[in-house]
Parts: C-alpha cells; structure tokens; sequence
C-alpha cells in the first residue's frame, strides 16, 4: 500500500522502532527494497536521492512505476525524495505523486533554512505529503578524500527544537557523528546521543539518521533507544549489488546482461533485510 511517512512515522514513534529508509534509482533497486520489506512485513520508506532522479530517470518518468508497485504490495511503502535541494525540482516531485519530500535547506542558517522549509510544508499539505528537513551538516565521505562529521556539523539541540515548532515539519533529520557514504575499514564512529534524546524529549518529533551505512549495529539500536524512527542507508545496499557483479563477472566474464542486472537488485535484498531487523521494524506492517 502507497503511503506517506507521516502516519507511518508516528506509529514508530509510539512504538518506538525505526522504519529503514532505503535509497533506490531505478525500477529494479526500488524492486529490492520493496521485496526485502514484504520478506520482513516491514513498513519501508524508498528514498530517491534528488541528485541521482535529476540526472537518471526524471520523477515525470520514475514516479508512476514505483507508485504502482507500492500500491500493489501488501506492506506499507513511501516514496520519498532524498535531499530535496533544488525546491523547483522537489514541487515536481510532489506534482507527480512523491508521498514524501526531503527539503535539504540545511546550507544555509537556521532562519533562512526554516523559511525554505515552512514554504514546503505548506505546499505539501496540498498534496497530503510529509515533509522531512535537516538542521546541522552531515559530514561526507566522497571521491576527494575522508571528511568526517567536525563538531561544526553537530545538530545544536536548541535550534532544532526550535525548528521543529516553526516550520511544522514530520521529521527532522539530526546530526551527531554519522557521516554519509562509506566510512573506511574497521572505524566507527561515535554517535552522540544526547543530542537526540534532548530534541526527543522537548518535541516528541519523529527523528531521523542519515548514514546508517557501516555506522554499526550496536550505535543504531541504541539510536533508536535514543528517538531515532528512520534511518537512511544508501550505500551498503549499493555495496552489495556491486560486490556481486564484480565477483558474478569474475567467475564468468560471459555472464548474460540482462540475467546480471536482475540478480544484482536481488543480490542486495539481504543486506536491506539486515537493517530492518535492527531497526525493529519487522512485523510492523499492520
Ligand atoms: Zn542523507
């Protein structure tokens, strides 16, 4: 069944688990994520990075699909946009059936960021979307090197909790020690979570991780012990359909295509269902 997040955040909240936000970029990956959850009878949010729908599939292409494979599983699926940056480009979105949007105003202050955001809300209402935004700056691991979340980046609790009361928003995404992208062999970093139990306990609201890959098992179930009730991963899923194709092309470089695309989604479909039994939304379907 096709959903926001907002109804299906709020019962993680009351629960208190965490719904696995998944990042997908076509059919196929969008696929995967929605098999792992019905294997699971796990609610699932499908995030579509904004970067990858602008220069692959457009949402005026990508979004019917997706929708219509949604509707048709028995598990409670969103579509939302993931680092909705360009806001021309995110109302788009939400013109053709995004049940969910990410405004990522999150490089400008927190005036100017709660002005961009309150503007979205307001649009979304419309379309009976929710809406996702982020105070404070995730770090980034990216192809120039290491960089890792600095205490700049850390979310300031109080500016959060203001934020969350200004702008109306569903979810906020926080930042305190994770990084997005991979982080290198053997670290793991450190999560502060005082920062969100002190947002959690002023607000209520529904909070969200970013860069859950490779953050490890132990700091995620204690994020959602924390208030966490989404946790984004991207690129452990990405990992495993890449692992898989080089050693499938390894063993037989004659591999059909077509045959080496279908089993790559595939392929990942373990790693998703991983994440979902730590979040602790298995079986929270219904
Ligand atoms: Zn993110």
């Amino acid at each position: 069944m096709y959903q926001s997040m907002k109804g299906m955040l709020a019962k993680a909240n009351a629960e208190g688990y965490a719904v696995m936000a998944i990042n997908a970029f076509n059919l196929e990956t969008a696929r995967g994520v929605i098999k792992a959850a019905e294997e699971m009878d796990a609610p699932i949010i499908i995030d579509l990075l904004q970067d990858h729908v602008m220069s692959f599939f457009d949402c005026d292409i990508l979004t019917k699909p997706i929708v219509k494979m949604a509707e048709q599983s028995p598990v409670p699926v969103a579509i939302n946009l993931d680092h909705g940056h360009d806001i021309a480009h995110l109302k788009r979105c939400l013109h053709e059936g995004f049940s969910s949007v990410m405004c990522d105003a999150s490089a400008y202050d927190a005036e100017e960021n709660a002005r961009i955001t309150r503007s979205v809300v307001e649009l979304a209402q419309i379309y009976d979307a929710s809406v996702e935004a982020e105070v404070g700056n995730m770090g980034r691991i990216d192809d120039a090197g290491v960089v890792l979340t600095d205490d700049q980046m850390y979310t300031d609790p109080d500016v959060a909790i203001d934020f969350i009361q200004k702008t109306g928003i569903d979810a906020l995404a926080v930042s305190y020690g994770s990084t997005h992208g991979d982080y290198p062999e053997g670290y793991v970093p450190t999560f502060h979570f005082d920062i969100v139990e002190k947002i959690k306990a002023a607000t209520g609201a529904a909070l969200v991780l970013h860069g859950g890959s490779g953050a490890g098992d132990d700091n995620m179930r204690r994020s959602v012990e924390a208030g966490i009730n989404k946790i984004n991963v991207g690129t452990d899923y990405m990992i495993a359909q890449r692992e898989f194709v080089a050693h499938a092309l390894a063993e037989n470089p004659d591999y059909d295509f077509p045959t080496l695309m279908q089993d790559s989604w595939t392929a990942g479909i373990d790693t998703i269902k991983h994440y979902i039994e730590i979040s602790g939304s298995a079986g929270k379907a219904r």
